[in-house]
């Protein structure tokens, strides 16, 4: 029987499995919280087991490297401004795509809210994919397209949470470099019911359908993000990300997919040729690195990374500054350690008709007022820190 291993609990919903199906008999469905879940149709299943031998999960620790150095990087164009952090993503995507190369990364769709992966050819389309969502994203259908262009001889990079960077690993075995990946430090990907949900509800107050969603505005700056709703009817709507009932759910790991908890990629040994994070701290730690316009953190883990960071840096205007790696590990919690289950997150992910009220009940109503007294003293403090320096 193939694909015996994937229970709820350890199946990533990485997508490997139903991309390289070769009678396309493997479907991810919504399985608890709205995950994708692969689900063997046996009319059509052949057994030849390929399914089984894209499957990441107990090839972890093969797929790993250490991170040999880290780098805080940022765009010295447009690109920074569209992007969450330093829009180093943006940078390194152009380099592949100016090369004749092809990127394959997820883009936000509304007003289904829905994340999926797709393939972006030229740079229009690169403004579809910049930008973390932070929820899970479908991955199947890209990864079959991404298989044939790298088939006809095509370069690929694929970028994706460490798990979807893990199928791809597996996948992309004999197309060698042309199929390089970022990785992105993650701390856990949120219940895309929970985000429907979340919007229905958002929609049903504002009395509009959701138009655009940021998951992290930088309007009042990177240090201090902010969720953005804009409505039909004109509405845009800015909330403390802790006093947004999806984002907090996500902040204390209440809507994360079960897998998550026992993440194995949660570590500095990488899965990608090059790793993506927010260079968080960096206002304490290298004030000149810090201008409050993003910064994000690139971790270098093989010579494959190291190359299409230079290609990057040297193609565009890309600033590429030496970051001590011990401190990038110590300020990224991801980098480092498991998010810790919690109870509540059964009643969070149940609650698909008044999902912000389960929230609040689990979180507890002070959690609101404290969210938003961090997130002023943070500001006031950034503020006081830049006067002193
Ligand atoms: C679910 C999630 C959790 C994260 N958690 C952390 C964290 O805890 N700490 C941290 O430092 N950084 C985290 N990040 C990474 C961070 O938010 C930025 O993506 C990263 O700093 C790159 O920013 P950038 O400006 O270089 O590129 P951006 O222009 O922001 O590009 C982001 C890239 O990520 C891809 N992407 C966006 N959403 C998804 C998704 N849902 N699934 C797969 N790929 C996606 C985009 O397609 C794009 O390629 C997380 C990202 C995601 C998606």
């Amino acid at each position: 029987m193939p694909l015996e291993r994937c229970a709820e609990g350890t199946c990533t919903g990485c997508g490997a499995c139903a991309a390289i199906c070769p009678k396309a008999a493997i479907a991810l469905t919504p399985g608890e919280g709205g995950f994708p879940y692969p689900r063997v149709d046996p009319a059509r299943c052949v057994g030849c087991g390929a399914c089984d031998r894209a499957c990441p999960l107990g090839a972890e620790a093969a797929l790993r490297r250490p991170a040999r150095r880290a780098a805080a990087v940022w765009d010295l164009g447009e690109g920074r401004a569209a992007s969450t952090s330093g829009g180093a993503f943006g940078a390194i995507a152009r380099v592949v795509i100016a090369g004749g190369g092809a990127v394959c990364a997820a883009a936000l769709e509304l007003p289904e809210g829905r994340v999926r992966h797709t393939i972006v050819e030229d740079e229009a389309g690169l403004a579809r994919v910049r930008r973390s969502k932070y929820l899970q994203s479908e991955t199947a259908p890209a990864l079959r397209e991404a298989l044939g262009l790298l088939r006809k001889g095509r370069r690929v990079l694929f970028v994706g949470t460490p798990c979807q960077v893990a199928g791809w690993r597996r996948l992309t075995v004999p197309f060698g470099d042309r199929a390089p990946a970022c990785d992105l430090v993650c701390g856990g990907v949120p219940s895309p019911a929970l985000f429907a949900a979340y919007l229905r509800e958002e929609e049903r107050r504002a009395g509009a359908p959701i138009r655009g969603y940021d998951f992290r505005d930088k309007s009042a700056g990177w240090n201090f993000p902010r969720v953005r709703l804009a409505f039909a009817n004109g509405r845009t709507v800015r909330r403390i990300p802790a006093c947004d009932p999806f984002f907090a759910a996500y902040s204390k790991k209440l809507s994360i997919r079960q897998s998550c908890y026992t993440c194995p990629y949660c570590a500095s040994e990488r899965v990608g040729d090059l790793t993506l994070a927010d260079c968080w701290r960096v206002a304490t730690t290298h004030p000149e690195f810090d201008d409050n316009r993003g910064t994000s953190l690139v971790l270098c883990c093989t010579e494959a990374g190291e190359r299409l960071l230079g290609d990057a840096r040297a193609a565009w205007r890309l600033f590429v500054g030496d970051y001590d790696l011990a401190r990038a590990v110590a300020t990224n919690t991801p980098l480092r350690a498991r998010p810790p289950w919690l109870k509540a997150r059964e009643s969070v992910l149940a609650a698909t008709d008044a999902p912000a009220r389960a929230v609040w009940r689990a979180l507890g109503r002070r959690a609101w007022f404290r969210g938003f007294a961090v997130w002023w003293v943070r500001r006031l403090g950034w503020f006081w820190l830049r006067r002193r320096q």
